[in-house]
């Protein structure tokens, strides 16, 4: 019998490894019940010693909600090191909790230096409920991890049968299965119960041929976000100024721009060396670099990046240049 593909799974907790108080406890389990270590997650799902050698790894056991910038440097250093000690590991799935997946993707998706394919999966049911996804999103994961076809793909996200690039990919509804869209792009391909299919693969660059190399980094600079709301004042512009951020992402009124007195505080932050993202609040679409709204108050451009992943761009733009002129170009190719 051929020898199967080894595929290590790092565990960091979330809904797919939440065990609640019974069947019926969807939602309260992240509170009254616990996460499982990734070895005991695995042995809910033994369907997966017929499709891959697993490696577990254990990392974290929390709700995605405490996972942050610095978790993802010891992530990716695990990735890293996980491949470096075991040349055999053939792909990489790192299960997650669901609030900040698309986080954890994108940073790897710009960071990870290795061409092994890495999937990251979650589900929306705790493994302990009835109707629970996390099982089979695993297997699926992990045979999409394992296929060829993955290599050049960048970091994918892996719930619900489909598979995301992770630039593209965002969480759409609190408590649906089917939560995880790539709105104006749609989906790199399927794995289903037959095979794993892929249709398109990502144009933007992804990992490992980008030009951020943030080995032995355990902080990234300071970037906030402000969330553009009819009325808004200079407060929360102000408030992070004086927090030290090194970056400011404006979530805008969609098409792309701040209230007023936003606009106001946020020219002045740009003036004085903080590096600006005006990105949309709206989920779709881009924000045009235009001259006279963005180019004039020194202002970039997110493009299609929703603002939570234009403020990991930026975090990582900044780990290389904090020149207006090299981040926008940053914008553009990412
Ligand atoms: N609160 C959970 C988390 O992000 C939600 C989930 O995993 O679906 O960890």
């Amino acid at each position: 019998m051929p020898r199967l593909p080894r595929i290590a799974v790092i565990g960091t907790g979330g809904t797919i490894s939440g065990v609640g108080r019974d069947r019926l406890d969807f939602y309260e389990y992240g509170t009254s019940g616990r996460f499982m270590h990734v070895e005991e997650l695995l042995a809910g799902v033994p369907e997966l010693a017929r499709v891959a050698d697993i490696v577990p790894v254990r990392y974290k056991n929390v709700g995605s909600g405490s996972i942050g910038p610095s978790d993802w440097l010891a992530l990716l250093d695990i990735i890293h090191r996980t491949v470096a000690n075991d040349p055999s590991v053939a792909g990489i799935v790192v299960t997650h909790g669901t609030a900040t997946l698309e986080e954890t993707a994108y940073f790897l998706n710009l960071a990870v230096k290795i061409p092994t394919p890495v999937v990251v999966v979650g589900a929306m049911r705790p493994a302990s409920s009835l109707g629970a996804d996390g099982g089979l999103n695993l297997l699926n994961a992990v045979r999409v991890a394992a296929s060829p076809q993955a290599r050049g793909m960048g970091v994918m996200v892996v719930l619900n049968d489909e598979i995301n690039a992770a630039r593209d990919v965002t969480k759409t509804s609190n408590y649906r299965v089917q939560t995880f869209i790539s709105r104006d792009f749609g989906i790199l391909g399927y794995a289903d119960a037959d095979a794993v299919t892929f249709y398109r693969k990502p144009l933007r660059r992804t990992a490992p041929d980008t030009e951020f190399d943030v080995a032995g980094l355990t902080a990234l600079p300071r970037v906030d976000i402000i969330p553009a709301y009819a009325g808004a004042d200079s407060v929360l512009v102000d408030a992070v100024v004086a927090a030290g951020a090194k970056g400011i992402v404006s979530a805008g009124f969609p098409s792309g721009s701040p209230s007023p007195a936003q606009k106001d505080a946020l020219s002045e932050a740009a003036a004085s060396g903080i590096v600006v993202v005006q990105s949309s609040r709206s989920g779709s679409g881009r924000v045009i670099d235009d001259k006279v709204a963005l180019r004039d108050a020194g202002f970039i451009a997110a493009d299609s990046l929703t603002p939570q992943k234009a403020r990991i761009l930026l975090m990582l733009a900044l780990t290389v240049t904090s020149k207006t002129d090299a981040i926008r170009r940053i914008f553009e190719t990412y």
